[in-house]
Protein backbone atom coordinates (compact mmCIF):
# COMPACT_ATOMS: atom_id res chain seq x y z
CA UNK A 1 0.00 0.00 0.00
CA UNK A 2 1.13 3.81 -0.50
CA UNK A 3 0.47 5.95 2.39
CA UNK A 4 0.83 9.48 0.44
CA UNK A 5 1.62 12.11 3.03
CA UNK A 6 0.52 15.96 3.14
CA UNK A 7 3.08 18.64 1.41
CA UNK A 8 4.61 19.77 4.87
CA UNK A 9 3.91 16.90 6.95
CA UNK A 10 6.21 16.51 9.27
CA UNK A 11 8.97 14.15 10.47
CA UNK A 12 7.15 12.97 13.59
CA UNK A 13 4.11 11.94 11.60
CA UNK A 14 6.45 10.58 8.69
CA UNK A 15 7.81 8.17 11.94
CA UNK A 16 4.74 7.74 13.09
CA UNK A 17 3.46 6.18 10.04
CA UNK A 18 6.63 4.32 9.58
CA UNK A 19 6.33 2.54 13.37
CA UNK A 20 2.28 1.98 12.30
CA UNK A 21 3.08 0.25 8.76
CA UNK A 22 6.07 -1.81 10.89
CA UNK A 23 3.80 -2.94 13.19
CA UNK A 24 1.16 -4.15 11.03
CA UNK A 25 3.99 -6.64 9.98
CA UNK A 26 5.03 -4.79 7.06
CA UNK A 27 7.99 -2.88 5.76
CA UNK A 28 7.97 0.90 5.89
CA UNK A 29 9.80 2.26 2.61
CA UNK A 30 9.53 5.91 2.45
CA UNK A 31 10.64 8.28 -0.72
CA UNK A 32 11.29 11.88 0.31
CA UNK A 33 9.93 13.39 -3.13
CA UNK A 34 10.36 17.21 -3.41
CA UNK A 35 7.21 18.55 -2.64
CA UNK A 36 6.11 15.07 -0.44
CA UNK A 37 6.76 12.33 1.20
CA UNK A 38 4.93 8.77 0.53
CA UNK A 39 5.58 5.50 2.32
CA UNK A 40 5.35 2.47 0.74
CA UNK A 41 4.18 -0.56 3.01
CA UNK A 42 5.33 -3.67 1.49
CA UNK A 43 5.67 -7.41 2.33
CA UNK A 44 3.58 -9.92 3.52
CA UNK A 45 2.21 -8.48 6.64
CA UNK A 46 -1.44 -9.63 7.38
CA UNK A 47 -2.99 -6.85 8.67
CA UNK A 48 -4.15 -4.63 5.50
CA UNK A 49 -6.77 -2.96 8.07
CA UNK A 50 -3.99 -1.40 10.05
CA UNK A 51 -2.48 0.19 7.17
CA UNK A 52 -5.83 1.37 5.85
CA UNK A 53 -6.92 2.87 9.09
CA UNK A 54 -3.88 5.26 8.53
CA UNK A 55 -6.07 7.51 6.60
CA UNK A 56 -6.71 9.19 9.42
CA UNK A 57 -3.83 9.67 10.89
CA UNK A 58 -2.20 12.78 11.31
CA UNK A 59 -0.31 14.23 8.39
CA UNK A 60 -1.89 11.81 5.98
CA UNK A 61 -3.40 12.49 3.06
CA UNK A 62 -4.61 9.23 1.68
CA UNK A 63 -4.10 5.57 1.47
CA UNK A 64 -4.14 3.52 -1.71
CA UNK A 65 -3.23 0.18 -2.38
CA UNK A 66 -0.59 -0.94 -5.02
CA UNK A 67 -1.74 -2.84 -7.92
CA UNK A 68 1.40 -4.06 -9.18
CA UNK A 69 3.20 -7.48 -7.87
CA UNK A 70 6.80 -5.19 -8.01
CA UNK A 71 6.10 -2.57 -4.94
CA UNK A 72 9.19 -1.12 -4.38
CA UNK A 73 10.38 -1.09 -8.26
CA UNK A 74 7.25 0.38 -9.75
CA UNK A 75 6.32 3.23 -10.65
CA UNK A 76 3.10 3.28 -8.67
CA UNK A 77 5.19 4.29 -5.04
CA UNK A 78 8.17 6.13 -7.00
CA UNK A 79 7.20 8.46 -9.93
CA UNK A 80 10.80 9.97 -10.44
CA UNK A 81 13.29 8.11 -12.27
CA UNK A 82 16.09 6.84 -10.55
CA UNK A 83 19.39 7.96 -10.82
CA UNK A 84 22.55 5.94 -9.69
CA UNK A 85 25.21 8.10 -8.98
CA UNK A 86 28.92 6.94 -9.54
CA UNK A 87 30.84 9.96 -8.75
CA UNK A 88 31.02 11.61 -12.22
CA UNK A 89 28.98 9.11 -13.98
CA UNK A 90 25.14 9.01 -13.45
CA UNK A 91 23.15 6.42 -14.97
CA UNK A 92 19.32 7.19 -15.39
CA UNK A 93 20.14 10.52 -15.38
CA UNK A 94 19.80 13.25 -18.49
CA UNK A 95 23.55 11.66 -19.62
CA UNK A 96 23.62 8.45 -21.75
CA UNK A 97 26.20 6.20 -20.35
CA UNK A 98 27.98 3.30 -22.33
CA UNK A 99 29.67 0.26 -20.88
CA UNK A 100 32.24 -1.86 -23.19
CA UNK A 101 35.17 -4.03 -22.89
CA UNK A 102 35.85 -7.66 -23.59
CA UNK A 103 33.42 -10.62 -22.82
CA UNK A 104 36.05 -12.02 -20.25
CA UNK A 105 39.31 -10.72 -19.16
CA UNK A 106 42.02 -12.42 -20.83
CA UNK A 107 45.21 -10.84 -20.13
CA UNK A 108 46.43 -7.64 -18.68
CA UNK A 109 47.60 -6.39 -22.10
CA UNK A 110 44.39 -7.16 -23.73
CA UNK A 111 42.16 -5.26 -20.93
CA UNK A 112 44.16 -1.82 -20.69
CA UNK A 113 44.79 -1.79 -24.37
CA UNK A 114 41.17 -1.73 -24.09
CA UNK A 115 40.17 0.49 -21.56
CA UNK A 116 42.30 3.17 -22.98
CA UNK A 117 40.17 2.62 -26.31
CA UNK A 118 36.91 2.74 -25.44
CA UNK A 119 37.58 5.36 -22.93
CA UNK A 120 38.94 7.76 -25.45
CA UNK A 121 35.82 7.16 -27.67
CA UNK A 122 33.94 7.71 -24.79
CA UNK A 123 32.74 5.00 -22.73
CA UNK A 124 32.12 5.85 -19.44
CA UNK A 125 32.13 2.17 -17.97
CA UNK A 126 34.80 -0.74 -18.65
CA UNK A 127 33.32 -3.85 -18.38
CA UNK A 128 34.90 -7.59 -18.42
CA UNK A 129 34.23 -11.15 -16.87
CA UNK A 130 36.52 -12.26 -14.14
CA UNK A 131 33.68 -15.31 -14.23
CA UNK A 132 31.89 -16.39 -16.38
CA UNK A 133 28.86 -18.64 -16.93
CA UNK A 134 29.47 -20.76 -19.74
CA UNK A 135 27.62 -23.44 -20.88
CA UNK A 136 30.20 -26.08 -21.24
CA UNK A 137 32.33 -26.37 -18.67
CA UNK A 138 35.00 -27.28 -20.68
CA UNK A 139 35.13 -23.57 -21.66
CA UNK A 140 36.88 -20.45 -20.21
CA UNK A 141 35.69 -19.77 -17.03
CA UNK A 142 37.31 -16.40 -16.64
CA UNK A 143 40.89 -15.51 -14.52
CA UNK A 144 39.19 -15.05 -11.62
CA UNK A 145 40.70 -13.10 -8.59
CA UNK A 146 43.28 -12.37 -11.14
CA UNK A 147 40.69 -10.87 -13.65
CA UNK A 148 39.75 -8.86 -11.41
CA UNK A 149 42.98 -8.05 -10.44
CA UNK A 150 43.37 -6.56 -14.08
CA UNK A 151 39.59 -4.65 -14.04
CA UNK A 152 41.19 -2.79 -10.90
CA UNK A 153 44.59 -1.60 -12.31
CA UNK A 154 42.09 -0.56 -15.77
CA UNK A 155 40.36 1.27 -13.35
CA UNK A 156 43.36 3.25 -12.01
CA UNK A 157 44.92 3.64 -15.15
CA UNK A 158 41.55 5.24 -16.98
CA UNK A 159 39.36 6.60 -14.21
CA UNK A 160 36.61 4.20 -16.00
CA UNK A 161 34.38 2.78 -13.65
CA UNK A 162 34.08 -1.32 -13.50
CA UNK A 163 31.06 -3.24 -14.20
CA UNK A 164 32.04 -6.97 -13.90
CA UNK A 165 29.67 -10.52 -13.50
CA UNK A 166 29.59 -12.06 -10.03
CA UNK A 167 28.32 -15.81 -10.06
CA UNK A 168 27.52 -16.81 -6.51
CA UNK A 169 26.48 -15.55 -3.41
CA UNK A 170 29.94 -16.62 -1.66
CA UNK A 171 31.77 -14.49 -4.43
CA UNK A 172 30.11 -11.39 -3.71
CA UNK A 173 32.33 -10.06 -1.12
CA UNK A 174 35.50 -10.49 -2.95
CA UNK A 175 33.70 -9.57 -6.69
CA UNK A 176 32.57 -6.05 -4.27
CA UNK A 177 35.61 -5.09 -3.47
CA UNK A 178 37.11 -4.57 -7.16
CA UNK A 179 33.71 -3.69 -8.60
CA UNK A 180 31.79 -0.17 -8.88
CA UNK A 181 29.02 -2.34 -10.49
CA UNK A 182 28.12 -5.97 -10.07
CA UNK A 183 26.85 -7.53 -12.57
CA UNK A 184 23.98 -10.63 -12.72
CA UNK A 185 23.75 -12.46 -16.13
CA UNK A 186 21.07 -13.33 -17.64
CA UNK A 187 21.18 -17.02 -16.24
CA UNK A 188 21.61 -16.30 -12.59
CA UNK A 189 18.28 -13.59 -13.12
CA UNK A 190 15.90 -15.82 -10.80
CA UNK A 191 18.88 -16.89 -8.57
CA UNK A 192 17.34 -15.53 -5.62
CA UNK A 193 19.87 -16.25 -2.93
CA UNK A 194 22.45 -14.19 -4.81
CA UNK A 195 19.49 -11.70 -5.50
CA UNK A 196 19.45 -11.11 -1.98
CA UNK A 197 23.19 -10.98 -0.96
CA UNK A 198 23.88 -8.25 -4.25
CA UNK A 199 20.45 -6.70 -2.16
CA UNK A 200 22.67 -6.00 0.90
CA UNK A 201 25.40 -4.97 -0.94
CA UNK A 202 25.55 -0.63 -1.62
CA UNK A 203 27.19 -1.19 -4.85
CA UNK A 204 24.83 -0.44 -7.72
CA UNK A 205 23.66 -4.02 -9.75
CA UNK A 206 23.37 -4.65 -12.94
CA UNK A 207 20.49 -6.90 -13.84
CA UNK A 208 20.10 -8.78 -16.90
CA UNK A 209 17.16 -10.02 -18.48
CA UNK A 210 16.90 -14.01 -18.30
CA UNK A 211 17.04 -15.85 -21.62
CA UNK A 212 13.04 -16.91 -21.27
CA UNK A 213 12.29 -14.21 -18.25
CA UNK A 214 9.23 -12.03 -18.76
CA UNK A 215 9.82 -8.37 -18.33
CA UNK A 216 7.36 -9.20 -15.11
CA UNK A 217 9.46 -12.06 -14.07
CA UNK A 218 12.78 -9.52 -14.37
CA UNK A 219 10.94 -6.63 -12.28
CA UNK A 220 10.63 -9.25 -9.49
CA UNK A 221 13.89 -10.01 -9.64
CA UNK A 222 14.62 -6.39 -9.02
CA UNK A 223 12.16 -6.37 -6.63
CA UNK A 224 14.49 -9.15 -4.84
CA UNK A 225 17.24 -6.72 -4.65
CA UNK A 226 15.60 -3.72 -3.92
CA UNK A 227 13.36 -5.03 -1.14
CA UNK A 228 16.71 -6.22 0.50
CA UNK A 229 17.92 -2.43 0.83
CA UNK A 230 19.87 -1.67 -2.52
CA UNK A 231 17.75 0.45 -4.41
CA UNK A 232 20.40 0.62 -7.27
CA UNK A 233 19.24 -1.61 -10.07
CA UNK A 234 20.31 -1.08 -13.65
CA UNK A 235 18.10 -3.16 -15.73
CA UNK A 236 19.56 -4.39 -18.61
CA UNK A 237 17.69 -5.85 -21.99
CA UNK A 238 19.70 -8.54 -23.48
CA UNK A 239 17.59 -10.42 -26.04
CA UNK A 240 15.37 -13.35 -24.90
CA UNK A 241 15.58 -17.11 -26.51
CA UNK A 242 12.89 -17.40 -29.56
CA UNK A 243 12.44 -19.66 -32.23
CA UNK A 244 14.95 -17.27 -34.47
CA UNK A 245 18.07 -18.96 -35.03
CA UNK A 246 19.51 -16.76 -37.23
CA UNK A 247 20.39 -14.23 -34.04
CA UNK A 248 21.70 -15.69 -31.10
CA UNK A 249 18.96 -14.11 -28.97
CA UNK A 250 16.08 -12.21 -30.13
CA UNK A 251 16.25 -8.54 -28.89
CA UNK A 252 13.17 -7.11 -27.33
CA UNK A 253 13.50 -3.40 -27.85
CA UNK A 254 9.10 -2.70 -26.83
CA UNK A 255 10.83 -4.19 -23.55
CA UNK A 256 13.11 -0.61 -22.84
CA UNK A 257 10.10 1.74 -23.41
CA UNK A 258 7.72 -0.63 -20.95
CA UNK A 259 9.73 -1.02 -18.45
CA UNK A 260 10.36 2.72 -18.08
CA UNK A 261 6.81 3.10 -18.28
CA UNK A 262 6.41 0.14 -15.33
CA UNK A 263 9.68 0.89 -13.49
CA UNK A 264 11.55 4.05 -12.05
CA UNK A 265 14.85 1.91 -12.64
CA UNK A 266 17.25 2.89 -15.75
CA UNK A 267 17.35 0.59 -18.50
CA UNK A 268 19.82 -0.32 -20.69
CA UNK A 269 20.43 -2.55 -23.64
CA UNK A 270 23.25 -4.85 -24.64
CA UNK A 271 23.14 -5.62 -28.38
CA UNK A 272 26.23 -7.61 -28.52
CA UNK A 273 24.82 -10.45 -26.65
CA UNK A 274 20.86 -9.87 -27.84
CA UNK A 275 22.12 -10.42 -31.65
CA UNK A 276 25.38 -12.04 -31.22
CA UNK A 277 26.91 -10.97 -34.35
CA UNK A 278 28.68 -7.69 -34.94
CA UNK A 279 27.02 -6.86 -38.41
CA UNK A 280 23.89 -6.52 -35.77
CA UNK A 281 25.29 -4.16 -33.16
CA UNK A 282 25.55 -0.95 -34.58
CA UNK A 283 21.77 -0.88 -35.61
CA UNK A 284 20.87 -2.23 -32.87
CA UNK A 285 22.23 0.05 -30.75
CA UNK A 286 21.44 2.97 -32.58
CA UNK A 287 17.77 1.85 -32.32
CA UNK A 288 17.81 1.62 -27.92
CA UNK A 289 18.96 5.37 -28.16
CA UNK A 290 15.82 5.58 -29.74
CA UNK A 291 13.89 3.83 -27.69
CA UNK A 292 14.90 5.81 -24.74
CA UNK A 293 17.53 3.14 -22.80
CA UNK A 294 19.67 5.04 -20.21
CA UNK A 295 22.67 3.36 -22.00
CA UNK A 296 24.35 0.59 -23.62
CA UNK A 297 26.72 -2.50 -22.96
CA UNK A 298 29.04 -3.40 -25.77
CA UNK A 299 31.53 -5.98 -26.00
CA UNK A 300 34.88 -4.85 -27.58
CA UNK A 301 37.97 -6.60 -28.14
CA UNK A 302 41.53 -5.56 -29.44
CA UNK A 303 41.42 -8.98 -31.91
CA UNK A 304 37.73 -10.52 -32.06
CA UNK A 305 38.71 -13.13 -33.84
CA UNK A 306 40.89 -14.53 -31.24
CA UNK A 307 38.97 -13.59 -28.31
CA UNK A 308 38.40 -16.60 -25.96
CA UNK A 309 34.87 -16.20 -25.81
CA UNK A 310 32.21 -14.19 -28.09
CA UNK A 311 34.16 -12.99 -30.57
CA UNK A 312 31.37 -13.35 -33.21
CA UNK A 313 29.69 -10.34 -31.81
CA UNK A 314 32.68 -8.17 -30.41
CA UNK A 315 33.18 -4.91 -32.49
CA UNK A 316 37.12 -4.11 -32.93
CA UNK A 317 38.60 -0.51 -31.68
CA UNK A 318 37.82 1.18 -34.90
CA UNK A 319 34.34 0.00 -34.70
CA UNK A 320 33.51 1.20 -31.57
CA UNK A 321 35.02 4.54 -32.30
CA UNK A 322 32.79 4.66 -35.21
CA UNK A 323 29.55 3.51 -33.66
CA UNK A 324 30.47 6.12 -31.03
CA UNK A 325 30.58 8.71 -33.26
CA UNK A 326 27.15 8.01 -34.82
CA UNK A 327 25.41 7.18 -31.14
CA UNK A 328 26.24 10.94 -30.60
CA UNK A 329 24.52 12.03 -33.64
CA UNK A 330 21.36 9.92 -32.43
CA UNK A 331 21.70 11.19 -28.87
CA UNK A 332 21.58 14.70 -30.30
CA UNK A 333 18.32 14.34 -31.89
CA UNK A 334 17.10 13.25 -28.70
CA UNK A 335 17.96 16.24 -27.11
CA UNK A 336 20.40 13.38 -25.30
CA UNK A 337 24.19 13.62 -24.67
CA UNK A 338 27.15 10.94 -24.01
C1 LIG B 1 28.18 -11.15 -20.40
O1 LIG B 1 27.78 -9.99 -20.21
O2 LIG B 1 29.33 -11.42 -20.77
C2 LIG B 1 27.20 -12.25 -20.29
C3 LIG B 1 27.59 -13.48 -19.99
O3 LIG B 1 25.94 -11.86 -20.55
P1 LIG B 1 24.53 -12.62 -20.37
O4 LIG B 1 24.44 -12.96 -18.92
O5 LIG B 1 23.54 -11.59 -20.79
O6 LIG B 1 24.54 -13.82 -21.26
MN1 LIG C 1 29.91 -12.15 -23.51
Amino acid sequence: MIVSMKPGATKEQIDHVCDKIRSAGYLAHPIFGETRTVIGAVGSGNNRIAVMALESAPGVESVVPIRQPFKLVGRELKTEKTEIRLDDVVIGGDRFVVMAGPCSVESRTQLLETASAVRKAGAQVLRGGAFKPRTSPYDFQGLEEEGLKILAEARAGSGLKICTEVLTPEQVDLVAEYADILQIGARNMQNFALLRRVGRMSKPVLLKRGLAATIRELLMSAEYVVSEGNPNVILCERGIRTFETMTRNTLDMSAVPLLSELSHLPVIVDPSHATGKRSLVGPMSKSAVAAGADGLLIEVHPNPEEAWSDGAQSLTFAEFDELMTVIKRYLAIEERRL
